[in-house]
């Protein structure tokens, strides 16, 4: 009597406590946003995302809350770590064992190892709707988050007693609240359901996710800088969706190619943790889940991809899409047209898809449930094996350490070039991502190429990266010419790679560097190099002064003040976007030029860029079946009038890649592009870098050299049908014009125009066959737009 007595005044007390806030309880998200996330037709914005994982951490020892950064637009960027409240308590303890994993150099024993082994956690990193539109990921985080913190299972409480999760709500925070806004607004129209008519990264939209060895974008930098040098996460899975007629899940393994330059044991460790997913969701009786289909390895730059080059297992998920937070149905019809590669047909089982799904209604909470039994899966294989994902990761760094025959044994970045702020960037991008690097004190005699007899002296004030290092295939990758292996389908046609088949950053960049293959006496006298610590330091070397702030803003190269306008249709597009990027980058004043100004026109600029966009994309614009009148239909008839009007009164017109189409028919320009329609067995290349010849008389090649490498994405290559009408600024090498990637009968293109300027009326027209600022990467190419531009 007594006890039952003193018990329930216990449980008033507890009861007393949690009603006035004094003790924290976890809150869930449906009573912070009153409705459960995930549930038709409701969207949670950043601002309710993080007022909800605020809450989450105030109200919970398990969950810690960090803002590692700003958005394009400002906003927080914010991880929240998910542990056991011990570990949560000494996460810097567990960063430390981490960040000593990473480097094999640090470990000073075997017995230090162990006792870092047996100690440390294993550091799972979650990413959600990077592409804002694949939006689910986003809503879920904060059920996952809930979960964690509060389910009292034994498989939790062993997840979140050896991981760490460091859980990104979304690692673009700008896209949820365009997301978010454009629903809201569109929800019961025609639109409801629809990509919102904009970029959903202020430059780089979908293209947020091609930016992961470059570093262009604030939010790239921040998650980076994070990951790679702070806390080296094991596991990284970004979540994201696919279209709606496919598989209805898609993991690892992946498809074909993989990249050489990926260690064989972390290949497999993907695909483990693939199986892991597959095997856990088929328990839960999910249909329609694909493995080793669609998507590669071979590709560097993506959230998922970049952590192959830090030894981390890097896994991306691709759950079937509904319409945003609406529900959809898909019949056996659209099913019938969902395949791709590795997965001829979505309604037949095959051995990486041994349950089909049916069609009918699909629902976002049928991805959250996907997903979240993904996470937990992944979660769940992180916390048992943790002592095996540890050794596994301090041993892919120690082998790096170790030069395997046949790798060069580092790259040189020679002294005396003359674009000192490219190199200097490019360096800074090399370390931002972790790499080292070293700048030669005294004379070095190097073998430059492997048959090269001899030694040869280096010039003082050069630049080393040595490739034995912990993230040797990241310098590999980041140096080397890829080279795409020659794909065919039954056909013989070329089969489509995931993303770009080459990359070559220093090539892109127009930055001159040379691979080594021996240097004299290394071992022997070390004095003759220091690590570069900072990017000053590397500055100071080539007589830069300071950088005031990280991947500070470049000076205004233009000599004139003409007034620049950017076309920038109601869709969006990425190629804009990058534009932009370069032109705030280099502080190039310009205006953006609407549909609406194209119609109208009078156009107050003296010269008008047309990013690359189809010749339908421009002409005919958004669809007014979804969207709002007032924003579809392209520029049309009027606006092309408007545009032979503005080039015949004296104004240029600069036009990049795809956008030249529409330019020399509906201008009827003496030009023809050689390869558009050739099929896929004839010519193919679907991004590489290739060697360009230069006409260094012409205004538009100054301070160019006489051989540059332009990127090649499915471009253009022009023959001139009308030599005196049409002046050749660069051509596509007479021969190798390939430098890297993958390029299917290079022979049309061979000494064909790739960048031209021709007259029309008091105009000028000029056409880029290829793209100058590639993704903001191909800075070898940039000084060819500035030169454009200039009146
Ligand atoms: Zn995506």
């Amino acid at each position: 009597m007594r006890r039952s007595l003193l018990f329930s005044s216990f449980s008033l007390f507890i009861i007393l406590l949690f009603s006035y806030g004094l003790v924290a309880q976890a809150p869930s998200p449906q009573s912070v946003l009153g409705f459960y996330p995930t549930t038709d037709k409701t969207i949670a914005d950043w601002g309710q995302i993080t007022d909800y994982f605020a809450k989450l951490d105030k109200g919970s020892s398990k969950v810690a809350v960090k803002e590692i950064g700003k958005s394009t637009k400002g906003r927080p960027l914010i991880v929240a770590f998910i542990s056991s409240p011990g570990n949560i308590k000494n996460l810097e303890k567990y960063q430390r064992i981490s960040a000593k994993l990473a480097d094999p150099r640090n470990i000073v024993s075997e017995k230090e190892l162990d006792e870092l082994i047996r100690t440390g956690k294993t550091i799972v990193s979650i990413s959600c709707s990077i592409h804002s539109t694949e939006i689910v990921a986003s809503q879920m985080s904060m059920n996952l988050a809930y979960e964690l913190a509060t389910a009292n299972d034994p498989d939790t409480k062993e997840i979140l007693e050896n991981t760490i999760l460091l859980l990104i709500p979304s690692s673009n925070p700008d896209g949820i609240d365009i997301v978010a806004d454009w629903y809201r607004k569109t929800l019961g129209t025609k639109s409801e359901g629809t990509s919102p008519p904009e970029l959903y990264h202020h430059y780089a939209g979908h293209d947020n996710n091609r930016d992961w060895f470059m570093l262009n974008l604030v939010e790239t930098q921040a998650i980076t800088q994070f990951y790679w040098q702070e806390w080296f996460p094991q596991f990284v899975y970004d979540v994201h969706q696919q279209g709606q007629n496919g598989s209805r899940f898609t993991i690892p393994p992946f498809f074909d190619p993989p990249n050489p330059r990926i260690p064989p044991s972390l290949l497999r460790d993907v695909g483990l943790t693939g199986y892991k997913m597959a095997a856990d969701l088929q328990a839960k009786n999910i249909a329609g889940v694909a493995t080793n289909s669609s998507y590669d390895t071979w590709w560097h730059g993506g959230f998922r991809s970049a952590p192959y080059f830090h030894n981390s297992i890097g896994i991306l998920s691709e759950a079937a899409s509904a319409n945003l937070m609406s529900p959809t149905t898909v019949t056996r019809e659209q099913l019938s047209r969902g395949r791709g590669r590795g997965l001829n047909s979505v309604l037949d089982n095959a051995t990486n898809f041994p349950d089909p799904w049916k069609g009918g209604a699909w629902r976002p909470a049928d991805i959250a449930q996907i997903e979240m039994t993904a996470a937990r899966s992944l979660l769940q294989l992180a916390a048992k094996y943790r002592p095996r994902f540890l050794r596994n990761f301090y041993d892919l760094g120690k082998a790096n350490l170790t030069r395997v025959k046949d790798d060069p044994v580092a790259f040189i970045i020679p002294a005396g070039q003359p674009n000192a702020g490219t190199v200097s960037r490019f360096l800074e991008i090399l370390m931002a991502q972790g790499m080292e690097i070293h700048e030669m004190k005294q004379e070095l005699y190097v073998k430059h190429e492997k048959e090269l007899p001899g030694y040869h002296e280096l010039p003082l004030g050069s630049f080393l990266v040595f490739v034995n290092q912990p993230q040797k295939n990241n310098v590999l990758s980041l140096f080397e010419k890829q080279v795409y292996p020659d794909r065919r389908g039954a056909n013989g046609e070329a089969e489509q790679p995931y993303d770009v088949a080459g990359w070559t950053l220093p090539l892109q960049m127009g930055v001159e560097y040379e691979t080594i293959w021996e240097i004299r006496d290394l071992e022997n006298d070390r004095r003759t190099l220091k690590r570069v610590e900072t990017l000053d330091q590397a500055r100071e070397v080539m007589n830069l002064g300071p950088q005031v702030e990280p991947f500070a803003k470049l000076a205004n190269p233009l000599k004139t003040a003409p007034r620049i306008g950017l076309y920038k249709g109601s869709g969006g597009s990425m190629d804009e976007g990058w534009t932009r990027l370069v032109f705030d980058s280099f502080q190039i004043p310009y205006r953006s030029v609407s549909e609406k100004d194209m119609r109208a026109g009078d156009l107050p600029v003296d010269v008008l860029i047309l990013p690359a966009d189809s010749e339908n994309t421009i002409f005919r614009g958004l669809s007014a079946d979804r969207y709002p009148a007032e924003i579809s239909g392209g520029i049309g008839e009027q606006g092309v009038e408007n545009l032979k009007k503005f080039v015949s009164n004296g104004g240029k017109l600069v036009c990049f890649d795809d956008s030249c189409a529409l330019v020399i028919k509906r201008f009827e320009l003496p030009l023809k592009n050689v390869v558009a329609g050739l099929r896929r067995n004839e010519f193919y290349n679907p991004g590489s870098i290739v060697k360009l010849e230069v006409d260094r008389n012409h205004a538009l090649a100054k301070e160019m050299h006489e051989n540059v490498a332009a990127y090649f994405t499915n471009s253009s290559a022009f023959e001139v049908t009308a030599e005196n009408r049409v002046n050749v600024v660069a051509k596509y090498a007479q021969k190798n014009a390939l430098l890297s990637g993958w390029m299917l009968g290079e022979k049309f293109i061979n000494g064909k125009a790739a960048l031209v300027e021709t007259a029309y009326g008091s105009g000028k027209i000029v056409l880029f066959g290829f793209r100058p600022q590639h993704r903001g990467q191909s800075w070898a190419t940039f000084p060819f737009i500035f030169n454009a531009l200039e009146k």
